[in-house]
């Protein structure tokens, strides 16, 4: 039997780098010029209040270009982008298309675009389970995956089975997160119902403790391609320091489909994955007594007992995750906090013998609303919560969180990325020639 191809290949000038990816995959062979083709990037989400640095976070522009000239040579006509980015709590799909230059692809090529968000959702067997799949994406003939190379902190690695959740309504994502069915079994089930034609992973930049603007982007300058979806993840997380085997979603992706996770079972083309390889962390380390990251123990922060965020944590909780964290080091007084629990999620409950306990969204107010271990309930009850009102609930019992302070480090890790180490802003901006 045949091997599954992936190319892998530095970026260096961005035409003849995607060219070569996919000449050595053969990714346009399957395409016929009257196929309706649907380019997927990831564009989980953008900040338009404060410093966000795109770096490993989102898809690049310049990849996206490229993507579509080549189509637009070979004789492609009818493309669209698409995608359904994070309410947050509107959707921001057209105003990111904007931002990353995206309408200068339709005057000079008619691409169309479609934020999955505003538009129709059908509602499709899953696995046994019903999600809402975007519509202009089933409508698709050929779906061409874009996904970033980067590492995610609940689900490892995001590659290109995990892009695709981004073609689910906010409820259906949600439920991807749920109590019930684990996130890793739930949402390889969408790349099943809406297979990739194949899949380019941008690897200009990767990304530590991903998937949001506070991991840590390095520039990898690379690009792999291929038509067989898995294969491609496989190559992707080895490319990030992953076995494929121990990459649960991909495992699971795998006995379903009756493909491999050995990357011996790969041919790989162009460049070698070894020489590329360079491990990034996808979690934050927290203490073994889970009473918050080892950073906090560090610093010798006590009465606080932060539980580490689980896979029922959806990307809204998420986001403010981080924010939550730097918030209460804000609020650290060189004494101990007033034996505080704070909880998320929809599983996490509440133990005997804290004084106060943090409910942090919609979900952990439900679970606990009546559990008799709470003295103090701090119920912050918005999906996702609002960092203000956190604050504010905060202060009334005395623990002086600011969120000026995570604005701050909002503007440190913006400009951490400097143009000359490589993190050139320019890469997000489709140029004007
Ligand atoms: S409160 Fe958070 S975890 Fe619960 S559904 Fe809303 S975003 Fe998801």
């Amino acid at each position: 039997m045949s091997k599954p191809v992936v190319s892998v290949v530095q970026f260096a000038e961005p035409y003849q780098s995607l060219r070569r990816a996919l000449d050595l995959c053969g990714g346009l062979q399957q395409f016929s010029k009257s196929d309706k083709i649907l380019i997927k990037p990831n564009l989980v989400s953008w900040d338009f209040d404060l410093p966000f640095p795109p770096y490993g976070v989102v898809t690049t522009s310049v990849v996206m270009a490229v993507l579509v000239r080549i189509l637009a040579e070979e004789g492609f006509n009818n493309i669209t982008i698409g995608e359904g980015p994070l309410m947050v709590p509107k959707t921001v799909g057209r105003a990111m298309f904007k931002e990353l230059g995206y309408p200068r692809l339709r005057d000079r090529y008619g691409v169309e675009f479609v934020d999955f968000n505003e538009e129709k959702f059908v509602k499709v067997d899953c696995g046994g389970v019903e999600l809402s799949l975007a519509e202009k994406a089933l409508e698709a003939d050929k779906i061409i995956n874009v996904p970033v190379l980067k590492t995610h902190n609940q689900s490892k690695v995001s590659l290109g089975i995990k892009n695709m959740k981004g073609c689910l309504n906010r409820k259906s994502k949600m439920f991807c997160h749920g109590a019930e069915r684990d996130l890793d079994h739930t949402f390889p089930h969408i790349a099943e119902k809406l297979p990739a034609a194949l899949t380019i992973i941008d690897g200009i930049f990767g990304l530590a403790k991903g998937p949001g603007p506070t991991g840590k982007a390095e520039r990898l300058n690379l690009l792999a391609a291929s038509r067989d979806t898995l294969a491609a993840d496989v190559v992707g997380a080895a490319l990030l320091g992953y076995r494929a085997g121990e990459i649960k979603h991909l495992a699971y992706f795998a006995g379903r489909s009756g493909g491999g996770t050995d990357l011996n079972d790969i041919e790989v083309r162009g460049d070698d994955v070894e020489k590329h390889k360079k491990f990034l962390s996808y979690d934050w380390e927290w203490t073994p007594e889970n009473t918050g990251p080892v950073g906090y123990a560090k610093r010798g922060i006590t009465g606080l007992a932060v539980r580490k965020y689980d896979n029922t944590m959806c990307t809204g909780c998420s986001m403010l995750f981080n924010p939550l964290l730097i918030m209460f080091m804000s609020a650290y007084r060189d004494k101990p906090f007033p034996n505080i629990e704070v909880l998320s999620g929809k599983v996490q409950k509440a133990s005997p013998g804290f004084d106060k306990t943090v409910l942090f969204g919609k979900c952990a107010c439900e679970l606990n609303k009546d559990n008799p271990n709470i003295n103090k309930a701090i119920a912050v009850k918005g999906c996702p919560p609002d960092l203000t009102e956190f604050e504010k609930a905060m202060r009334a019992e005395g623990v002086a969180c600011d969120y000026n302070q995570y604005v701050m480090y909002r503007h440190h890790i913006f400009n951490r990325y400097k143009k000359e180490d490589g993190f050139d802003p320019d890469l997000f901006k489709v140029k004007e020639t």
